[in-house]
């Protein structure tokens, strides 16, 4: 049996940064984690040599992680499907080329973006335009770092809401070597597809984009039923997908190696996730699991 690789978003602060992320990962008792190199809502970003990354480095090793395993997310308000307003599109490039090289400083090597969204202008204005900005990204990064397009929910304009826009963008991007994907089990499930046929969404992926491509899951819940178009995650078991399907993704034998990474709602101001990484490892279902943090003030 391979080894799990599960863990959630972690929130990476001051005053310890990575260290901190790490000991947090290990107080969930989690395997790997993801982070953002800053807010998640916008693109200021401390040097990161501030952000004791040599250390956290060598303590994850420590705690049996594996630095090819930790994911990085970029900020939501990058957007290189924005045809509208070519600021948006330039900061957009400017800000991926740094991201990409900090990211390959601090020794990981996947970095999960947002395909963009169309803002009115259609779906295949916006896919054009994401493959220009990825082109112009990814022939300035000087990395090998590699982007996980993210499978959206289909909120607002977002596009990369099938398997076959992502598609789309990878066959026409100059470097697909570079490119892969990161599967959202919320967003699919907003997009229309039915996440409870997990085999037949992984057969789907691997003839339309090839799980080879497949770089990280996120595994969530969601408060809507499929096709919703909503992208609100709910804690495992409390939502319209349910905990046997997420944990059904979480050992499935074909996603073996890839990260698992729980986005999940916090619940009364406290992390769900050492509860949620702990039932997903016994393939156990707790009733009531969220209880004891919503009573505790
Ligand atoms: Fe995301
Ligand atoms: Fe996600
Ligand atoms: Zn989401």
């Amino acid at each position: 049996m391979s080894k799990l690789w599960l863990g959630c978003h972690i929130d990476m602060s001051s005053p310890h940064y990575l260290v901190g992320a790490v000991n947090t990962a290990i107080s969930y008792g989690a395997t790997t984690f993801m982070i953002y190199t800053g807010a998640p809502q916008n693109s200021i970003r401390k040097p990161i040599e501030s952000m004791h990354i040599e250390e956290g480095v060598a303590l994850l090793r420590q705690a049996g992680m594996d630095p090819k395993k930790i994911v990085v997310h970029a900020p939501y308000i990058i957007n290189l499907g924005n045809t509208v307003k070519p600021d948006t599109f330039a900061i957009g490039i400017e800000f991926l080329i740094r991201e990409l090289k900090r990211v390959d400083a601090m020794g990981f090597s996947m970095l999960v973006l947002h395909p963009g969204a169309h803002v009115g202008m259609g779906s295949q204005t916006a896919l054009d335009q994401i493959v220009k900005g990825l082109d112009a990204v990814l022939s300035q990064d000087g990395t090998s770092v590699r982007i996980a397009l993210e499978t959206m929910a289909g909120k607002g304009t977002e596009v990369g809401i099938t398997f076959e826009e992502i598609r789309y963008i990878i066959d026409h991007c100059a470097y697909p070597h570079r490119l892969g994907v990161c599967l959202d089990t919320c967003h699919i499930s907003d997009a229309g597809y039915d996440v409870s046929d997990v085999d037949g969404i992984l057969t789907s992926f691997d003839s339309i984009i090839g799980l080879d491509r497949l770089l990280v899951v996120h595994i969530n819940d969601s408060k809507n039923p499929r096709g919703a178009r909503k992208d609100r995650h709910e804690n495992l078991g409390y939502g319209e997908i349910g905990f046997q399907t997420l944990s059904t993704f979480v050992h499935h034998p074909r996603l073996g190696e890839i990260p698992k990474i729980l986005e999940t709602p916090w619940v009364n101001d406290q992390p769900p996730y050492r509860q949620e990484i702990a039932m997903l490892q016994h393939n156990e279902w707790k009733e009531h699991w969220r209880d004891e943090l919503e009573k505790t003030t």
